[in-house]
């Protein structure tokens, strides 16, 4: 898929699916995370897959973590085929802290380090407070929120304790006007943007960064075509947000990047909020969301 080009800077390439880029051009040094060592949770799809290849075309290997290992283990040979280095595929589920001590003990029995952690696992589904079960606000919280904690506590106490590290979780804007649909998800990233000062002050000493990127609607994501994604709609849509478009997988990683190397040696606690000005002045109408949710509801 090819961005529409609009005034203002060109757009990094990007495609819709979980697959590599066909062209890349680097803006960053090509060296800027040589010999580095990621993990990311959720990295076999969407965003948190678009970050490993862009790490790893910046010199750095990878492990991919999360549930489905089949899935994982074809992200990894695509990652590494596209950038010639190391990609590891391991299961874990963030809301089991043995299964990810395993995978960090792993990481550091096949790669030696660990530089970066990025928490992008997440749940992701639309629905109305009224209609929400209580199991499932309590599973997006156990993901998102105690799924981000688990990962940065046991990343910590085997590693970046002694080492020091930097810490990027994917947030979302959500919950800063109170997103229809979204109570959940909402509720849970504003925990982990607490969260991310909360840890950002107590392992600073320790060398520790921990930063978050907040993205906007991001095209080639399933929560974008869970949203309309590239509709007539949605596309009238996008003319009320200041840059007038979604954002892309590319831009996402960009920004991640910046916080999770030495560009951004000084900055620690802090949020980027990378969503083209969406917040502050996309709809929030709860009968437009509730009509979207509900042509969509065969898919949820
Ligand atoms: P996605 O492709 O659905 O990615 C979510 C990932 O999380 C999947 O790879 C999934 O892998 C993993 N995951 C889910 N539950 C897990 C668990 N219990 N343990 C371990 N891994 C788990 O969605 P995405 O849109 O790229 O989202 C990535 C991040 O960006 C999320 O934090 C999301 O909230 C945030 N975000 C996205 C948008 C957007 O427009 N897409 C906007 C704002 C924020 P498995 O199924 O293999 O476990």
């Amino acid at each position: 898929m090819v961005e529409p080009q609009r005034r203002g800077e060109p757009v990094p390439e990007d495609i819709g699916t979980d697959d590599c880029l066909t062209s890349y051009t680097h803006i960053y040094s090509p060296d800027l995370l040589k010999d580095q060592v990621a993990f990311i949770t959720g990295g076999g799809s969407g965003i948190g897959l678009r970050i490993a290849e862009i790490f790893m075309r910046h010199g750095c290997d990878t492990v991919i973590a999360s549930r489905n290992l089949d899935r994982l283990k074809e992200a990894a040979q695509k990652l590494s085929a596209a950038s010639g280095r190391r990609c590891i595929p391991l299961c874990l589920d963030v809301r089991q802290p043995e299964s990810i001590a395993a995978a960090v003990d792993e990481t550091l029995r096949e790669l030696g380090r660990l530089d970066i952690l990025i928490n992008n696992a997440a749940g992701n589904f639309l629905c109305p407070a009224d209609s929400l079960s209580f199991n499932g606000f309590k599973t997006v919280i156990e993901i998102d929120t105690m799924g981000t904690f688990n990962t940065s506590k046991v990343v910590y106490e085997k590693w970046f304790k002694n080492h020091g590290g930097n810490i990027v979780n994917i947030s979302a804007t959500l919950g800063y006007r109170g997103q229809g649909l979204q109570v959940h998800a909402g509720t849970a990233k504003a925990a982990n943007d607490a969260m991310t000062r909360h840890l950002a002050v107590e392992w600073g000493p320790s060398g520790v960064r921990v930063n978050s990127v907040a993205p906007g609607p991001i095209s080639g994501t399933e929560g974008f075509r869970r949203l309309g994604g590239l509709s007539r709609e949605a596309d009238a849509e996008f003319q009320s947000i200041p840059l007038q478009r979604a954002g892309n997988k590319t831009e996402m990683a960009h920004c991640t990047l910046f916080l999770a190397s030495k560009a951004s040696s000084y900055v620690t606690g802090s949020i980027l909020v990378a969503d083209g000005g969406s917040w502050m002045t996309s709809a929030n109408d709860i009968s437009v969301l509730l009509g979207i949710a509900s042509s969509k509801s065969a898919k949820l």
